[in-house]
């Protein structure tokens, strides 16, 4: 069991008094599916986006494990989970791979914007016809002198709409697999790069998604991150870290939750008695309470192998699909336990189950997550 020290105690019980502010009007932002820009100036005023980074950069230069713990402490208080997700996704999307991939130049440019959210980053990677399968890619990045020319279409790309920075995977080489991609950086506003409009969508409904199209799209050679052909290696890199910042966050979502139906099931009463007195109810909560702190147990867990350097492809597979899986089934308990009031949008709970399927997919889909532990197992082949 990690035990936490009091500053890392600290950073994250000076999340609790943005709560409110965070959570403010979320259930109207949802139904309205707008991204709140006053909500993201305090998200800057919190400091969280900086955590990770180096502090040459205006990180704060935490260690993984004590962003996660703090974003735990997010998914607690903020119950605007579309903001929470585009926190997430600018710290993995962006901040993450420059972090490791970065050249001086690049991390000194874009890295302060992005760890006081000044600038907010997203990633392009999913195409109409290669999302599991990403390294089936089309879109096409071919070298005219020092500039590579990108040509093609991305969709599903969180934070699209409101990003000031993608990092876009894109083929260099025609027939090399997952050796042709390389990774680039593009700002918004290049010349040959249109922003799709905001795509409704299930859940998270705050967190703006969008197409991205490129249509000569002409990026100099600096803005190559990483090798060229190494796109596959800054990808993994990105995905480890993109599922233990992002699914920790639905740990702190599920202790809420279970907080609340623990309170309801104490004071609703039927038949007589509190609903929490009958073994059915009760059973449900205790099930959210095994979910979350299995799946906190795995994150957790795998951070710390991954920081050891260690091999956590079985790890972080269990990790995403515990957590995936949990959250889902803890937000459908959590209606049936408020019953109907639980159905109706103003309790938050409907949308919670909403919110919840998309973890099922983003991130390696939990399919995909069967086959990488069944690949581990020998099996398959
Ligand atoms: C909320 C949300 C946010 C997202 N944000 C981003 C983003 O920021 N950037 C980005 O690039 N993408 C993003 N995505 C896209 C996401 O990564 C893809 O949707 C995901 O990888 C699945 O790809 P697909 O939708 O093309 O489904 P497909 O790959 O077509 O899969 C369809 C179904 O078949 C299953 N399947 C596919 N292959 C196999 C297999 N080999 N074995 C068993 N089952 C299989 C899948 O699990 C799924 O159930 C986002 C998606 C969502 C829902």
């Amino acid at each position: 069991m990690i035990r936490w020290n009091t500053d890392q105690t600290d950073l994250r019980d000076g999340l609790v008094r943005w709560g409110e502010a965070l959570s403010a009007d979320h259930i109207t932002q949802e139904e309205q599916g707008t991204f709140s820009w006053d909500k993201w100036k305090l998200v800057r005023q919190t400091g969280i986006l900086a955590l990770p980074f180096p502090e040459e950069h205006g990180g704060l230069g935490q260690s993984l494990l004590t962003t996660m713990y703090v974003l735990e402490g997010l998914g607690e208080h903020c119950r605007d989970a579309g903001l929470s997700f585009s926190v997430t996704t600018t710290m993995a999307s962006t901040g993450v791979p420059l972090t490791r991939f970065g050249t001086a130049g690049q991390k000194a440019r874009y890295l302060p914007p992005i760890c006081s959210g000044e600038a907010i980053g997203a990633h392009a990677i999913t195409e109409a016809e290669s999302g599991s399968d990403a390294m089936a890619m089309t879109t096409r990045a071919e070298r005219d002198g020092d500039d590579f020319v990108l040509n093609g279409t991305k969709i599903f790309v969180s934070n699209g709409p409101v990003a000031d920075v993608f990092v876009v995977y894109a083929r260099t080489r025609p027939d090399s697999g997952a050796l042709g991609v390389t990774t680039f950086l593009v700002d918004r506003g290049t010349p040959g790069l249109t922003i799709g409009r905001p795509v409704k969508k299930m859940g998270l409904r705050t967190s703006p998604l969008s197409e991205l199209h490129f249509d000569g799209c002409r990026i100099p050679r600096t803005q190559v991150l990483g090798r060229v052909g190494g796109g596959f290696i800054v990808l993994d890199h990105v995905m480890k870290r993109e599922i233990l910042l992002s699914f920790i966050v639905n740990v702190g979502e599920m202790r809420h939750r279970f907080g609340r139906c623990v309170e309801y099931a104490r004071t609703r009463r039927s038949f007589g008695k509190p609903i929490g007195s009958y073994q059915t109810v009760a059973n449900k909560i205790v099930d959210m309470k095994i979910g979350l702190e299995s799946a906190r147990k795995w994150l957790y867990d795998t951070a710390e192998r991954l920081e050891a350097g260690q091999d956590v492809t079985e790890d972080l597979a269990i990790a995403k699909l515990v957590t995936s899986e949990t959250n889902m089934a803890s937000a459908l308990a959590a209606v049936q336990v408020f019953g109907g009031h639980g159905y109706m949008s103003e309790y938050g709970l409907e949308q919670e189950v909403r919110n919840a399927v998309g973890g099922t997919i983003y991130s390696g889909s939990n399919e995909i997550q069967y086959n990488r532990i069944a690949a581990q197992l020998g099996l398959g082949r």
